[in-house]
Order: structure tokens, then sequence, then C-alpha cells
């Protein structure tokens, strides 16, 4: 990891995503999509997303990785700035620098896209952390051209990105100290916006103080968190991995849905992926839902690997003999 940016594809990433990429992505060439041109705005062209900020409307949250990659890496742009303010600004937690809830209301408040907020890292026409950018900014918010599987294909990796995001900021603040009862406990005492960001913009300082209780200061928490990638470059991946079979054997109990076949089939997964195709219903998900959550989904990274590789099978090799039928 020697330079700051890494090359997934047809996509640039801060160098921080590349050791937590399976190879088997991290080889895949894929180019960009010569119609999908953030130049020339298909949704902009189509009336469906306003000129002056495009798909930059939304402020998203950013991982506490991504944060200490920028305060370490990044360079010194106006982005950076904003969330250096942030910090000081009580609004980020040891998961993520938050959207506060006045941003939040604005943002679904509004009834033309004319009045669109931009999203504050946007300046002079594109992304002031554009390597940097949160998961859901990766993908494409674009209606794609044909053939729809090109869709899934982008789809899918964006799902990967997305859990690969959600599950690190998780699992990197527990390795730097996080005690998950008590980030639950402190949230759970403050149990809606009103009490938690009294003034809409800033957390409540109880709040923002047991939250960071017995944790490094928020600046060096996050760069720890960097950190930890950059120290375990051989492993994050198997750790990461391993964390997310962890997580759904323990949702199914919380869920009141044991599944002792699936748990086994998780905990029996190969550590590579193989080309495999979506079940018919998530296959029809992935035609039409853009970038799945982990909150929508219960994959392991073994599987959305499995799917990536079946789409780019058959968008970019359609005659390899092993396609699956
Ligand atoms: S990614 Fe955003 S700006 Fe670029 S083409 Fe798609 S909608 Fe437009
Ligand atoms: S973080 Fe960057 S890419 Fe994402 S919405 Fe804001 S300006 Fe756009």
């Amino acid at each position: 990891m020697q330079q700051n940016f890494f090359r997934l594809g047809a996509i640039n990433l801060a160098s921080c995503w590349e050791p937590m990429i399976h190879p088997a992505i991290r080889s895949l060439s894929f180019p960009p999509v010569p119609q999908v041109d953030c130049n020339n705005c298909r949704m902009v062209n189509a009336h469906l997303f306003p000129p002056h900020v495009k798909c930059c409307s939304r402020m998203p949250d950013l991982p506490n990785f991504l944060i200490g990659s920028l305060l370490v890496n990044g360079p010194e742009t106006h982005g950076k700035q904003v969330v250096i303010d942030w910090i000081s600004d009580r609004r980020t937690d040891p998961l993520y620098a938050l959207v506060p809830p006045q941003r939040r209301q604005e943002e679904s408040g509004l009834h033309s896209f004319k009045e669109w907020p931009v999203c504050p890292m946007y300046q002079d026409g594109g992304c002031s952390i554009y390597a940097h950018r949160p998961y859901v900014c990766m993908g494409y918010h674009c209606f794609f051209p044909d053939p729809p599987e090109l869709y899934a294909f982008w789809n899918s990796l964006s799902t990967l990105l997305a859990l690969i995001s959600v599950c690190a900021s998780q699992y990197l603040a527990l390795q730097c100290g996080l005690v998950s009862e008590n980030f639950r406990d402190a949230w759970g005492a403050f149990p809606d916006d009103e009490t938690a960001w009294p003034n809409g913009q800033q957390m409540d300082p109880q709040l923002h103080q047991q939250l960071w209780d017995s944790l490094d200061e928020p600046k060096a928490f996050y760069q720890h968190c960097y950190q930890y990638i950059l120290d375990h470059q051989d492993t994050i991946l198997d750790e990461l991995d391993q964390f997310r079979r962890e997580q759904l054997v323990r949702f199914m109990g919380f869920e009141g849905h044991p599944d002792p076949q699936r748990a086994e089939k998780i905990k029996q997964q190969p550590k590579d992926p193989s080309p495999q195709g979506p079940d018919p219903e998530d296959h029809k998900r992935y035609m039409k839902e853009l970038i799945l959550g982990p909150d929508k989904h219960r994959w392991t990274f073994r599987e959305i690997e499995g799917h990536i590789l079946y789409y780019y099978q058959r968008v970019f090799q359609p005659n390899t003999p092993s396609l699956p039928a």
C-alpha cells in the first residue's frame, strides 16, 4: 500500500480498501460504463437529478477507518477540514461521522429536486474527499444501459463495498478498545434525536462523553482504526470474514430464526469465492435495488463475492466455458 489510491477496476478508492477486498475481486478488470458519464449525467439529462448537485445531494455517514485515512493521508481539501470541524463539533461517534438530525430533516422535507441541498463535501463541481468517499458514493447512481446484468454487477460490487465498510467500522472500533455494551448503553440512554442532539446539530455533551469514555480522543482513535488495517494487511480480510460469519449466526438467535443448517453452511464456507448465481429473489433485488446495505441482507462476504464473479462473467466473459447455468 505505497500509494494513497487503489484502483479497483474502473474506480479509485483510498488505499486502505485494498487489503480488505478479496484478491479474486481485486484482480477483476472492468472498464467504466461509457454511457455513464458524470460530465454528461444521464440522470440530469432525464430531469431526475438537479444539475447543480447531480447525485451529491445527500450527506453520507463516514466510517471511522476512512476518517483515519483522510486525517493521515488525505489531501488538504475543503472536505478534510469539514471532517476535522465535525470531530470538534461533537458530530462523530467511534463508528462514524454522523449526519445530524437537522440535516436529515432538511433532506427528507424537500419536495422538488431543485431544492436538494449539496453534500458538504461537494466543491467546485466534484467531491473534495473523492478517494475517501463513503461506500454509498462509490457505485453509480444512474440507470444503466443494457444488458441488465451490468447493473447487477455494479450493484453487487457496491453491496460488497457496503458490507466491508459497515463490518470494518464495527470490527476496527472493537479492536481499538470500544466495548459494545458501553456504546449501546450510551446511545440507549438518549433514545430519540431531540435528547441526543438537542440543537439538531451537535450531540449532547454527556452522550458524547459517554461514547468516548475510556477511548483515545477521537482523532487518535480514528487514526488507530486506519493503522490497524495497515498493521494487519495480511489478515484483515480473514478477520472481517470471520467477524461477519459470527455476526450472522448471532443475528439468527437475536431475530428468533435459529437455522442450524444455515449456521453450519456459514461456518463451513470456503475461504475463496466461486462464481455463483444468486437465488431468484435475490437476483430480482439486484436488478432493481441500488446498493443493498447490510441491514437489508444476511449474506456472507464469500456469497456476495460469488455474485460479483457470476455477473462479471456474464457481462465481460460471456463465452467462458465454466459459466454456471
Ligand atoms: S454517478 Fe451521479 S453524477 Fe455520475 S452520472 Fe451517475 S448520477 Fe450522474
Ligand atoms: S461524499 Fe463526495 S461523492 Fe459522496 S455525496 Fe458527498 S460530494 Fe458526492
